[in-house]
C-alpha cells in the first residue's frame, strides 16, 4: 500500500522560510494580480492567493478589469504596473476572455516580475537551469519528489501531459536531474501506447485533466504516482489517476485533493519574496 503524499506539511516547511525571507526584506514584497471578467474558478483561486499572501507577511493587490477588456488594454496595464517600483511581482488570472491571447500577453510582463514564469525569457533560462523562478506547478512536483527522497538520476519518469504551464517545464527540470524523461500527450494516447509507457514509469505524473485516464493497473509496482489533475465527478474533487487501484501497488501517490494543489500557490509566495530579492538587492 502506497504512503500518501500530501502537500500541506510540505507547504508548511516551506511557507516557514518564505515569512522568514519576506520580513528580512527592506520592504513588504507586494504582488499584482490581474482578473480579467468574472469566473468562479478564477475568484476562487484568487481568495487563496489572498489569504495566504497576508500570511505569510506579503501583500496582494488585486486589479479587477473588465470582460469586454481588449489586448492593448490589458498590455497597457500590464507595462503600467511594470514600471511602478513598488511592485514585484504580476499574475494575470486564468482564463481570460475570449479575445485575449495568453501567449501574447505574457510576453509583456517584465521577466524580474514574472513570478509566475510564463515570459519566454524565463521559460527558456529553465534549459539552462539558470532560474530562480521556476513555474508553480512543476515547482511543486519537484517539492513533492523531493520529500520521498527519491534520487532522480537515471530513474524512469513518465509525464502524461505537455501544456506549456506543467508538462513541458516539468520535463526539463526533470532531466536536469538526470532522469531517463518519457513525455505523453494526445499523440500517445491516439496511438494506442500510452499504457506501454505508463507501465515502465518508476515515477509518474499526470497533468491532463481527465478523471481515469490513468488505470490503476497501469502503476508499476513501487511507483511514485503524482497526480496533477483535477476533475469535477458527481460533485468530488478527483485526479487523472485511478486512486483506490493505484495506491495498492505504488510507494507514494499523492491525494486528489491535497497533493500538488496546497503547494502551488506556495511556490507562487516563493518567487514572489525571490523577485522582491532580486529587485532590491543592488
Ligand atoms: P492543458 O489542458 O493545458 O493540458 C493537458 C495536456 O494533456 C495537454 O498536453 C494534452 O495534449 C494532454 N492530453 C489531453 N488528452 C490526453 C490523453 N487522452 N492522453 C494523453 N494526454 C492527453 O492542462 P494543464 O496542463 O493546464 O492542466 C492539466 C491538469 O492539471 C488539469 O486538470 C488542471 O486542472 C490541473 N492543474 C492542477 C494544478 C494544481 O495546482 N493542482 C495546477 C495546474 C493544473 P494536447 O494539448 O496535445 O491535446
Amino acid at each position: 500500500m502506497a504512503r500518501l503524499l500530501e502537500g500541506k506539511p510540505i507547504a508548511e516547511k516551506i511557507k516557514e522560510e518564505v515569512r522568514r525571507q519576506a520580513q528580512s526584506l527592506k520592504n513588504k514584497p507586494i504582488l499584482a494580480s490581474i482578473q480579467a471578467g468574472e469566473n468562479a474558478g478564477a475568484a476562487a483561486y484568487v481568495k487563496s492567493q489572498q489569504k495566504i499572501a497576508f500570511d505569510l507577511g506579503l501583500d496582494y493587490q488585486l486589479h479587477k478589469l473588465g470582460q469586454d477588456t481588449t489586448e492593448s488594454v490589458l498590455i497597457e496595464f500590464i507595462k503600467k504596473l511594470n514600471a511602478d517600483k513598488s511592485i514585484n511581482g504580476i499574475i494575470i488570472q486564468m482564463p481570460l476572455p475570449g479575445q485575449i491571447d495568453y501567449k501574447k500577453i505574457s510576453q509583456f510582463i517584465l521577466p524580474e516580475k514574472d513570478v509566475e514564469a510564463i515570459h519566454p525569457a524565463n521559460i527558456g533560462k529553465i534549459i539552462f537551469g539558470e532560474t530562480k523562478m521556476l513555474p508553480c506547478t512543476p515547482a511543486a512536483v519537484m517539492e513533492l519528489l523531493k520529500e520521498t527522497g527519491v534520487d532522480l538520476y537515471g530513474k524512469e519518469v513518465v509525464v502524461v501531459g505537455h501544456s506549456e504551464i506543467v508538462g513541458k517545464p516539468l520535463a526539463l527540470l526533470l532531466l536536469d536531474k538526470f532522469a531517463t524523461v518519457t513525455v505523453c500527450h494526445i499523440g500517445t494516447s491516439k496511438a494506442g501506447k500510452l499504457e506501454e509507457h505508463v507501465k515502465k514509469a518508476e515515477i509518474l505524473i499526470v497533468a491532463v485533466g481527465k478523471a481515469g485516464l490513468i488505470k490503476g493497473e497501469w502503476v508499476k509496482e513501487g511507483a511514485i504516482v503524482i497526480d496533477v489533475g483535477i476533475n469535477r465527478v458527481e460533485g468530488k474533487i478527483v485526479g487523472d489517476v485511478e486512486f483506490e487501484a493505484a495506491e495498492k501497488r505504488a510507494s507514494w501517490i499523492t491525494p486528489v485533493p491535497g497533493g500538488v494543489g496546497p503547494l502551488t500557490v506556495t511556490m507562487l509566495m516563493r518567487n514572489l519574496v525571490e523577485a522582491a530579492k532580486l529587485q532590491q538587492e543592488p
